[in-house]
């Protein structure tokens, strides 16, 4: 089996969800007691948090191209990076490294596809939202995303900041993220991407109306099959 090199830690509260769905995938996968190959690299996301808030995404680039460089030295035959938003810098991260990214979005567009879909709805940080580096790679897929209006999407980033990145999960919490996903298939989503690593803490098939494609468990399922392949 390859290694794979989880660049994590954005937020540690998702990788520890990335380690266990890719310990789970591979024992239902060889039984026994096997195990993934990883090497994971996890940062401290309160340093990523304040270039991210800044706006200094050179900066954050410059660190995720270094963290890339490492795990290539370290013996890993490709990279996933645990976090949609910081796919913005898929590019400059991937500057000067020879192995591959299995890019989140690539996997999660084909999971929707594979399931003859085509709006789906996108509950994410402000900056996957509304920012065209993520939305773009599921058009170019040829999907058409459905956004939260303006307060939805507010608040559907304050949760994932103030508390799911805490690894705190609230009732109250569920309740809004419940709220938005069913407004997001009143307006025409016909499923629904849990497009933030954290967001499969509160919402999954049981309380969503449409089918959920959750960024995490797709991500680890796309690469235990990149890691199984020779
Ligand atoms: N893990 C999150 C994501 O998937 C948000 C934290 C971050 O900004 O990296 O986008």
């Amino acid at each position: 089996m390859k290694t794979i090199g989880v660049l994590g830690g954005m937020s540690a509260a998702s990788t520890q969800h990335y380690y266990a769905e890719l310990c789970r995938l591979t024992r239902a996968r060889l039984g026994g007691l096997h195990s993934p190959q990883l090497l994971i690299r996890s940062l401290d996301f309160a340093e990523i948090e304040v270039l991210q808030m800044r706006g200094d995404w050179e900066a954050a680039g410059e660190v995720l191209n270094q963290e890339a460089k490492s795990l290539e030295q370290g013996g890993a035959d490709f990279i996933i990076l645990a976090t949609n938003t910081m796919h913005k810098l898929a590019d400059q991260m991937m500057a000067g490294v020879y192995i591959p990214l299995l890019h989140i979005a690539d996997a999660t567009a084909s999971a929707i596809s594979a399931a003859g879909l085509r709006r789906p709805g996108l509950m994410a940080t402000a900056f996957t939202m509304e920012q065209d580096f993520y939305t773009d790679r599921l058009k170019q897929a040829g999907l058409t995303p459905v956004l939260p209006d303006d307060a939805d999407r507010a608040e559907t980033h304050r949760i994932i900041y103030e508390e799911l990145c805490k690894d705190i999960t609230t009732k109250e919490s569920e309740v809004a993220y419940v709220a938005i996903a069913a407004r997001l298939a009143d307006a025409g989503a016909d499923s629904l991407i849990l497009g933030c690593t954290e967001v499969g803490m509160l919402l999954n098939e049981a309380n969503v109306p449409v089918p959920v494609f959750d960024t995490t468990r797709i991500h680890c399922a796309a690469a235990l099959d990149q890691a199984m392949t020779s």
